[in-house]
């Protein structure tokens, strides 16, 4: 077994230092304060190759999935909000380009989206149903030369600064629960839809938006993959993601502890510094051995996304596990600062509200361990 990073990821991850010391860092207040990203942020990621992906010779081509979760534990570390943006594009929107695209789609959207110049984002969860996919009732209406999409998304990363989104709609209401919907990819700036921008406390900068359809007219190639697969292809969507959600996640619990672990080095109480009471030293080792745990997981599942092997079961296992030590991570990490930790522009502040947000992206915890359970019983 080789547990080693390959050299030329590690290259790339002291260049995403450089990146995000240069490029994101000095930006963030701005982007927290309007609790917006702007275009700027997705075009200079794309510009710099760090989405992932690559257009080559007319077609999307996939780096490796290892490559991808080493530069967004990164982004997470410092900004969760600025890396969810990112797999919003890339994981969410941009891959099922990749995956269920035509060549026509990858020709029209894949260059520019990889250069961070197109933003996409995906559309499923509804009011009346997010766990429950195949449950959701925006309307697609058969019409001449195209659709008709009626309804409302209620949660959408990136809905506010997408020029694309990839949209799930019920396109055969009669047909079996698992053949009723199709995948749809959608002009975001069509008059027809109404955007609103949620104000939420989780994930800050990116933004949460309400994307509301009234009859809104898509063209029969704009249908993405196949009529009656869409509830299959956000599965897949939804499988492929957990890998960098779960790096995400995993960054933010690093991104707490190292904060947590250079304030107990600083800070003296009762004549000491917190990290020499031997219960704090103790609750380091803990949570770095919890940490160390899930990043293994992580990496399992990047190895096998990478080897082409079948990775449901270690997708899921690997966003459990990352969020289960992520949410007890960053509360530990919130009070080694004390009462200065609930203060909103403090900088551990935000690491527990994101592992919020991360427990019900790509499907809460009750979910990840059905599908754990169903790989149990077929295996
Ligand atoms: C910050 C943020 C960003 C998001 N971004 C997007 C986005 O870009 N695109 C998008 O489409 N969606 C997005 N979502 C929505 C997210 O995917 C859903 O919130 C998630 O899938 C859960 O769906 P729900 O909120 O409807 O909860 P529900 O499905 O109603 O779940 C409610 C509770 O029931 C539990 N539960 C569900 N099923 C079962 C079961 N079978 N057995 C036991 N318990 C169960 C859940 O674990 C949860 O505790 C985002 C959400 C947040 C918070």
């Amino acid at each position: 077994m080789d547990f080693s990073i390959p050299a030329e990821f590690t290259t790339a991850t002291e260049k995403f230092d450089s990146f995000i010391k240069k490029d994101i860092i000095p930006h963030l207040p701005i982007w927290s304060h309007q609790e917006e990203l702007p275009r700027t942020f997705f075009h200079n990621m794309g510009r710099q190759g760090w989405f992932g992906l690559t257009f080559e010779n007319g077609c999307l081509k996939r780096e490796s999935a290892l490559k991808e979760s080493l530069i967004t534990e990164k982004l997470a570390r410092i900004s969760p909000g600025s890396a969810i943006a990112a797999l919003a594009h890339v994981d969410l929107g941009l891959i099922c380009l990749f995956l269920f695209g035509s060549p026509a789609h990858q020709h029209k959207l894949g260059k520019a989206a990889v250069e961070g110049k197109t933003v996409m984002c995906l559309g499923n969860t509804e009011n009346i149903a997010g766990s429950d996919v195949a449950g959701i009732g925006m309307q697609a209406t058969k019409t001449e030369g195209g659709w008709l999409l009626n309804g409302t998304k209620a949660y959408v990363t990136n809905g506010w600064v997408a020029d694309w989104g990839v949209i799930t709609a019920v396109s055969d209401p009669d047909a079996d629960r698992k053949r009723r919907l199709s995948m749809y990819l959608v002009d975001l700036n069509d008059t027809a839809i109404r955007r609103k921008k949620l104000n939420k406390q989780v994930w800050i900068p990116s933004d949460l938006t309400r994307l509301t359809f009234s009859d809104v007219f898509v063209p029969d190639d704009h249908l993405l993959g196949k009529r009656g697969r869409g509830l299959h292809q956000i599965l897949e969507i939804f499988t492929n993601s957990r890998v960098p959600i779960a790096a995400l996640t995993l960054g933010t619990a690093a991104g707490a502890f190292d904060l947590a672990v250079e304030h107990m080095q600083k800070r003296k109480i009762f004549g000491k510094h917190i990290m020499d009471f031997q219960a704090k030293a103790f609750e380091t080792s803990d949570f770095y051995a919890k940490l160390e745990s899930a990043r293994l997981m992580l990496h399992k599942a990047c190895w096998l996304v990478d080897q082409g092997e079948d990775f449901r079961q270690a997708s899921s296992l690997a966003k459990y596990l990352s969020v289960e030590v992520a949410r007890e991570v960053t509360l530990w990490a919130a009070d080694i600062f004390g009462a200065a930790s609930v203060i909103r522009e403090h900088p551990i502040h935000k690491y527990p509200m994101d592992v919020w947000g991360a427990s019900l992206g790509e499907g809460t915890q009750d979910v990840q361990k059905l599908i754990i359970f169903r790989q149990i019983m077929k295996g």
